[in-house]
């Protein structure tokens, strides 16, 4: 798949090792795999080896947009960013994905996407500027963390580029730094450490050239269907600006032509400090601060400024600080053995060492710059069952939207090796939808269970996936909804927009799964169905598939659900699903409502669910190694018997 319009038709190729810097054509990948993820996977594939860790100078760190970016697509300003993690237990290739302006920008200088191999022998920073890309001394900038780096880049280029770029701790590898971007975006799972492992400290890019849409016709009209598709009203949760106490909003964000928006907003709090917020993540420090200070002060506020200043991600703090503090409470550590001042936990003070500690490896910041599981692991089998209460074995949360109510995401979480949250919000959207509709008796939101029943319809291949009396229909939804989203990352869409599953201006309130496959054709110019897109999508998480299980994933063996799952208990609120419906009710059959407070998933049922996963994947039941009919669908021929004769087996003959 290739055309003149939507690619700029050229991946930029950065060898930091000799300061090599080569072009390659899009076409040898966008045929089979579009853009963004699907090209990151391939790319992957062909130049690693299963040996490579993530800390390796060959180990790419890789960043693609698709055809969408920098046109006048809705809602398409990402970039995929992938490599093998040294955030993930163990060391996996998965990928992130970063919004803003950069990615556009990036286009707009002539590029796809970029792959950056080996390792500079001192610090740098690239500069791409038109069809150039430049490597300039980042000596100066060592040590520093995001706002003076990035400030001081902008004075020495003049030219008001767009940057990524890491804080101090990336330079450190802590395992947990992100890339920093523009509009308080990032890129998490430790690809800004991976940068800085590589001593490139950041990337500015300029960028005047146009992306020429095939038919910018259609692509106005799938952008006006959709502002009326999603509204801007009470219904679309999240576009709503829902601001902590104290603080307010000053100005909505969008990203590069996102009509929509979300959350991404300019915030004030009443004692005059300002900072962009774009999701719940912003109150990541507010469970401490209110302990110690009785609400929400500042420092919750600060607090996630200082962790995009110093590239920490917020996710893995959280974790970090719920495992440190029952660590503490058993006696597992002291506030000695830390060396935290724990009696300010819920400052900013706190925070701020907390920051210094783990950017710098200083004394106990060592062993928590190793992210939440490996730093449990490193104290003993107590201390690691306390983060098995909620993170999965690879560290990612284990509750939120999980299979103890919405069972269709079991596949979600028993195969993917990264976070699964841009794939579970399709799944979290309608519910929570449907629980507002429930708990406000329809006046806040259209998505009644007729509603719900559509859209199981027209996605997730028939009704009976949202009836919770029974498994049926939910492997089969399972795996509809993945290919979509590794179809999506390939565009690469926003999953704060896409899909649009519900419509405010229909009758039927359905939305339509046909629009990425019109956008994506009316940019390119080149005819594709849905179905043909679900396919490539399919493709791409097979290829997936293919590299976890060449590196080291066992298949079956670790296709498991965090053993949390199967126990019966009360559990907190863990997503926005559970906090408009505590009873966690869902629908079963007819105007029935099932209650799953409380419950624990079935061993049976799930081995069953699986086993019709497997099946429809054309994954080997015995082992979820890949059979031989679907290795033919992701691989051509040769590329197949070269692997083939490495000796290694992805499938099951
Ligand atoms: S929905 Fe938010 S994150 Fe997504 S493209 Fe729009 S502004 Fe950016």
């Amino acid at each position: 798949m290739s055309s003149k319009f939507g690619w700029t038709g050229r991946i930029l190729r950065i060898d930091l090792t000799g300061q090599k810097i080569t072009e390659q054509p899009t076409a040898e990948y966008s045929r089979r795999f579009i853009g963004g993820l699907g090209i990151g996977e391939k790319i992957y594939w062909d130049e690693t080896s299963p040996d490579t860790t993530a800390f390796d100078a060959q180990n790419p760190l890789i960043m693609m947009t698709g055809p969408l970016c920098g046109t006048t697509a809705p809602a398409a300003p990402r970039m995929v960013v992938c490599g093998k993690s040294p955030c993930t237990y163990p060391e996996r290739f998965v990928s992130a994905s970063i919004a803003g302006f950069f990615p556009a920008e990036l286009k707009k200088a002539g590029f796809d996407g970029m792959v950056i191999t080996g390792k500079a022998e001192a610090p740098v920073y690239l500069h791409i500027a038109d069809g150039k890309a430049s490597v300039h001394t980042a000596a100066h900038l060592w040590g520093m963390n995001n706002i003076v780096a990035r400030k001081s880049i902008e004075q020495e280029l003049s030219t008001s580029p767009k940057i990524l770029s890491i804080g101090s701790g990336c330079e450190n590898r802590v395992r947990i730094g992100n890339l920093i971007g523009d509009l308080g975006g990032s890129a998490s799972m430790g690809f800004g450490s991976l940068m800085g492992s590589k001593n490139l400290k950041a990337i500015a890019v300029n960028g005047s050239g146009r992306i020429i849409e095939a038919n910018p016709e259609e692509v106005r009209q799938v952008r006006n269907k959709l502002k009326q598709m999603t509204g801007q009203g009470f219904h679309n949760i999240y576009a709503q600006l829902v601001p902590m106490p104290g603080t307010e909003t000053i100005k909505k964000l969008h990203c590069h032509a996102c009509p929509q928006g979300c959350w991404r907003s300019v915030q004030r709090r009443i004692s005059g400090c300002e900072g962009i917020r774009k999701c719940h993540m912003g109150s990541w420090y507010a469970k401490w601060d209110i302990k110690l200070n009785g609400s929400i002060t500042d420092a919750t506020f600060l607090a996630a400024d200082l962790a995009n200043d110093y590239s920490l991600c917020t996710d893995e703090i959280l974790f970090l600080l719920l495992w440190l503090e029952k660590c503490l409470e058993r006696g597992i550590l002291t506030e000695n053995l830390t060396g935290l001042p724990i009696a300010l936990m819920g400052s900013l003070e706190f925070i701020q060492q907390l920051f210094e500690m783990i950017s710098k490896r200083e004394g106990f910041g060592n062993v928590l710059a190793e992210g939440a599981v490996r730093a449990a692991a490193s104290l003993g089998s107590e201390s690691a069952a306390i983060v098995s209460e909620f993170l999965t074995s690879s560290g990612r949360p284990a509750r939120t939207y999980g299979p103890k109510s919405l069972i269709m995401s079991t596949p979600v979480f028993a195969v993917e090796q990264r976070p699964a949250i841009t794939t579970l919000h399709e799944i979290c959207q309608p519910f929570t939808k449907w629980a507002l509709w429930l708990k406000t008796e329809g006046k806040a939101s259209y998505v009644s269970t007729a509603v719900l029943r559509g859209i199981a319809d027209r996605f997730w291949g028939g009704p009976e996936a949202v009836d919770f009396s029974t498994i049926e229909g939910k492997a089969r939804a399972a795996k509809i909804i993945q290919d979509r989203q590794y179809a999506k990352e390939c565009l690469v869409l926003c999953d704060l927009v896409w899909p649009v599953l519900d419509d405010a201006s229909a009758e039927d309130h359905v939305g339509d799964p046909a629009l990425e496959s019109r956008l994506l054709s009316a940019v390119t110019g080149l005819d594709i169905s849905q179905q043909e897109l679900s396919c490539i999508g399919e493709r791409v998480f097979n290829l997936n598939r293919a590299i976890q299980l060449r590196d080291g994933r066992k298949g079956l063996q670790d296709d498991v659900l965090s053993e949390t799952c199967y126990v019966v208990r009360q559990e907190p609120p863990a997503d926005i699903f559970d906090f408009y419906n505590p009873e966690r009710l869902l629908p079963g059959k007819g105007d029935e409502l099932l209650s799953f407070k409380m419950k624990a998933v079935d061993r049976e049922q799930i081995r069953q669910l699986m086993d019709e996963y497997y099946a429809l994947r054309g994954w080997d039941a015995h082992t979820g190694l890949l059979k031989n009919e679907t290795l033919e669908t992701v691989f051509e021929a040769q590329e197949l018997q070269a692997f083939c004769n490495t000796g290694k087996s992805l499938k099951r003959c």
